[in-house]
């Protein structure tokens, strides 16, 4: 796709940015950005149903991956639509919030709020107060601003760094570890990626694994709780041939970072001497 930033048109109408650092778009083109905001993230987290039910009086989610902000607003909209006055803390790590976010728009309902979170962004601001919202973006390596967390409990982690193999230091055995020590056991974690050395990993540290639905016809997404319940039909058990896999799978182990300091490219290669020959 070449070596600039380019906006994208995605499948839903929705506009992403192509990243020529990492060599990928910010959202999944071919389900569409914004749907894939709801159906990946905001929806398996179950959030939703718990703050209908009453079970949730204050909703804090954790994100990995700020990017160009539309888990936020999307999570926003809705989860205020349905409980106006509800406290909600959206806390996200991010290196950096790339300039051209001014150049993007959002169809309604999302449009106007969105405009809202980019003017917070252009002053210069990365916590504010939107309603009973309270945002923070924590900017810097993702492995050291997570430290700062420590203590926290979190309802929801939306795990949204570019793909496993291109980004592989924030899928770590050890980083997730981190995300699971900052997850209340009723909360879910949830992510677009299927890939093995991270379902491997999720399965290591104990967590109870589902498949999220599918897109259309494309592949479904992951989620994973201590103990949550799953309360819509975004979460599928996973089918035999899933569990097989990540149990016996010569590719289904995780990528290690002790440190949490490696190079992402060394991560990868570890791993691929690890399962080399399979
Ligand atoms: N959640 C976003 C949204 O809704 O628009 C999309 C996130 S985008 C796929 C991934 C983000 O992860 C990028 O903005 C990138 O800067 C960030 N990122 C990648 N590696 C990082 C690292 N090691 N530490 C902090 N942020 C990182």
């Amino acid at each position: 796709m070449g070596d600039v930033f380019k906006k994208v048109e995605t499948a839903d109408g929705s506009y992403t940015l192509y990243n020529p650092l990492f060599g990928e778009s910010y959202h999944s083109v071919s389900a569409g950005a914004l749907r894939e905001s709801l159906e990946k993230f905001l929806f398996p987290s179950q959030l939703v149903e718990r703050v209908k039910r009453g079970d949730l009086k204050e909703v804090s989610i954790l994100e990995i991956g700020f990017g160009l902000g539309y888990n936020l607003v999307v999570t926003l909209h809705h989860l205020l639509e349905i409980a106006p006055n509800l406290r909600l803390r959206y806390v996200s790590l991010d290196r950096e919030i790339t300039p051209l976010i001014g150049e993007l728009r959002l169809p309604n309902p999302y449009g106007e709020l969105y405009e809202r979170i980019k003017k917070h962004l252009a002053e210069g601001k990365t916590s504010f107060s939107i309603g009973g919202a309270k945002v923070e973006i924590l900017l810097g390596e993702a492995r050291e601003t997570i430290k700062t967390l420590e203590g926290e409990r979190f309802d929801a982690v939306y795990h949204d760094a570019f793909s496993p193999k291109r980004n592989a230091e924030l899928w770590t055995l050890e980083f997730l570890g981190k995300l699971k020590g900052l997850l209340d056991e009723r909360g879910f974690w949830v992510s677009y990626s299927t890939a093995l050395p991270v379902r491997r990993a999720l399965y290591e540290l104990g967590f109870r694994i589902f498949s999220t639905r599918p897109i259309g016809r494309r592949s479904p997404g992951t989620a994973a709780t201590p103990k949550g319940e799953p309360l819509n039909d975004y979460l599928l058990p996973l089918t035999e041939k899933e569990r097989e896999r990540i149990l016996r799978s010569p590719k289904a182990k995780p990528y290690r970072d002790p440190c949490l300091c490696l190079p992402r490219e060394e991560i990868l290669k570890n791993y691929l001497r690890e399962v080399e020959g399979c």
